[in-house]
């Protein structure tokens, strides 16, 4: 895989900077929806059912958002470094088209797959 050029780094760089921003701003919207269901709530057996399932979903869709937040933020901090682009696993460049799909990958197409069969 080729190293990225610099003009390829900068603007995958910007765009690690607007899903930080994207994620936080929905991490905040979604703040008051993983609050536990308040069983107390004079309501019906199914709306409390569907209160404690959309609560899961929020959850876990908050945990996948945090999980994200994580590898951008680590991305950015390896960018100021000059080291933005190489796979955690290998020490290869990970390669712009995999970058572009997902800016904030640590690793490699090759150590992703590893690590998923594992
Ligand atoms: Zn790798």
């Amino acid at each position: 895989m080729d190293e990225l050029t610099r003009a390829e780094e900068e603007e995958l760089i910007l765009e690690l900077k607007s899903l930080e921003s994207e994620i936080l701003l929905l991490l905040d919207a979604t703040a008051s929806d993983s609050k536990p269901v308040d069983l107390d709530l004079p309501i019906g057996r199914l709306s409390r059912m569907d209160a404690m399932q959309q609560q899961s979903m929020a959850k876990a869709g908050r945990e996948a958002n945090l999980l994200r937040l994580r590898q951008i933020k680590s991305a950015l901090a390896l960018a100021s470094e000059g080291e933005y682009g190489f796979c955690r696993g290998c020490d290869e460049p990970i390669g712009y088209k995999r970058l572009k799909a997902r800016p904030e990958t640590p690793f490699c197409i090759t150590c992703q797959a590893a690590r998923e069969s594992r």
